[in-house]
Parts: C-alpha cells; structure tokens; sequence
C-alpha cells in the first residue's frame, strides 16, 4: 500500500492534480479494466497516460522498476559483499554487490565501474554508509551503477531502514509454500528432460489407451506431439532447492524439440550447469517427496559481458 500512496503523491506533484482526482482516476481506471489490475498498475498507467516520467526524478527502493534508465537514488548500504573478480573471453574485470535499503525497502545494487569499485575497496565507502546514486539503471529491481553513473558518500542521515526486499526477492532458505519469489543462484544439477504427450489440438495431456491409440477427452483419436518437462536445482548458498520448468520457460532457453535430441540435450544441460540465473517462480509443495520446490515462471541466464555491454549502450544515447 505504502508504494501505492507514494506514487499517488508523485503523479499529483508531477502533474499538479489534486491527489483525489489522481485516485479517481485510478479507481476509474481500475473498474474499467474489470479490477484485473492492482491500484499500483492502475496508478501506472494513470502517469504514462499523463505523460509523467518517473525517470531523473529521486525515487524510492519500491518505486524501483525493471528497464529504468535514469534512477537517482539515495540509500544506506546494509550488506556489502566482497568484490568479485571475473574473466570471461580474455577480459577482466571486477564487480561490486551490496544491498541498498531507505524506508520503503532494500534492493541489491551492482557496480561495475572500476572507480566506483575502488571507493569500496580502499574502504573510503564502507557497510553502513549512506550513499548517493545518480544516472543509475535498473535490471528486474537491481540497481546497475555503471561508469555513467555516479556513486558516491551521501550526507544524507539515515537512522531507520527496512531491510526486507521491496521486490520479493529471497533467499532459498526463507521460501514458503505458496509464495510467489524472485531468487538468484546458480544452477547446480540438471536432470533428464522429461515428455509427456498432448493433444496437437488443445494442448492437453493425452494418455495411451489399451487400444494402443492416443485419445484426447474432447478431440477423440489423435496423433500426440511431445512437451517436456525439465528440473534442475538452484543453489544460492543458504539452500538448494529443486525447480520445475515447463515448455514456456524451457522455450525461452533452447528450442523444445531439439531437447529430444540426445546430444544437443547434453550439450544444454551442460550448459546450464553452473551459470547464475535469475528465477521467478512460485513455491509448491512437492506431493511425492513432501519438499518445498520452484515451479519457474521465468528463468534468465545472467551473462556479465552482455550486461556490461548494454549498459554503457543504454548510458552512452
Ligand atoms: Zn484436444
């Protein structure tokens, strides 16, 4: 709720309307929309429509959204990583992770640039402190600071923080049933892929009958075609949990049928083994083992080089 109001306040400052109005019009927004949408999805249409940019503007950790470009950001850094070295295709580099909190929220932030990695490293900008983030972008909620960007110690006081994740980024160990969750790791098992068969018209599974036919309950007889189903465990170091994937999300990281091809479908899993993801999903409680387990909505390899790449894109139009 609490970001739905700090966005009402933004849009009634940005475009000079009462803040009643702005709420009727989310609410009119809302009801036409058939209530298919939450009053911070209204409210966000409402400013694209007004032709607001939240971009430039300070904002909050749970104002944070995925692809912004121009986040200016205040917060305190309330766990700092160590720094991490990297090689990859003859380059080397280095990155920065810490954890960035104000009053509405925390989110992990990501430096890139040597400069800024070198305030953290000589200690001049330490666990604790609070700092000041301008011409930043963002990735899901993660705050990317690049060598456009600038980093640097606020004199900003910040007393109190919430240190939860405004997006509801976890870590594995504190997932529950039930819940929908955003986890970073690294892919640490992949098993066999798995098929079943479906009706080439409805999508539905289809089972063998004793006829030796493949029936569909509303199509009747009919020739099957095979969707796969794929598990594999992530690990983000306080558990490793399994995770299921399904043809949408199996889609999006190699062409379904060539999992039906041994060697293209070893080549994959190897592959993924090891590569540090980004996972959205949902917490389920596994029937058969009576364990805790992901099913993936979206599962995004993250590739340093490329995110380094569209960075200074991004920052450099
Ligand atoms: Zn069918």
């Amino acid at each position: 709720m609490q970001n739905y109001e700090l966005l009402v306040e933004r849009i009634a400052k940005s475009s000079g309307l009462e803040k009643d109005e702005v709420e009727r019009k989310v609410e009119a927004k809302k009801a036409k929309l058939s209530g298919l949408i939450s009053k911070e999805g209204a409210a966000q249409i409402i400013a694209a429509e007004l032709g607001i940019n939240f971009e430039d503007q300070e904002l909050k950790v749970s104002e944070l959204m995925a692809g912004m470009r121009k986040v200016n950001i205040v917060g305190k850094i309330i766990n700092l990583f160590p720094v991490r070295e990297f090689s990859k295709n003859g380059r080397e580099g280095k990155v920065a992770n810490f954890v960035l909190a104000d009053e509405t929220g925390s989110t992990r932030c990501v430096l890139w640039d040597m400069n800024h990695i070198a305030l953290i490293e000589n200690e001049e900008i330490k666990l604790g402190d609070v700092v000041e983030i301008r011409s930043a972008s963002t990735r899901d909620s993660e705050i990317h600071v690049s060598g456009f960007s600038e980093f640097k110690k606020s004199g900003t006081v910040m007393e109190e923080v919430k240190s939860t994740p405004s997006a509801s980024e976890v870590t594995l160990e504190e997932i529950k049933q039930g819940q929908n969750i955003k986890a970073r790791g690294v892919v640490c098992q992949v098993f066999q892929p798995r098929f079943y068969n479906v009706c080439t018209e409805c999508n539905k599974k289809v089972v063998k009958g004793e006829d030796d036919v493949f029936k569909c309950a509303e199509h009747g007889i009919v020739t099957p075609k095979k969707k796969a189903i794929l598990n594999f465990v992530i690990d983000d170091g306080t558990e490793a949990v399994r995770t299921v994937m399904f043809s949408e999300q199996i889609k999006a990281l190699i062409p379904e049928e060539d999992l039906q091809d041994e060697v293209k479908a070893a080549a994959f899993r190897d592959d993924l083994i090891g590569t540090e993801i980004y996972l959205i999903g949902r917490v389920n409680r596994n029937q058969l083992f009576n364990n805790l387990e992901i099913v993936a909505n979206n599962v995004e390899k993250i590739n340093v080089e490329e995110l380094i790449e569209s960075l200074n894109k991004t920052d450099s139009q």
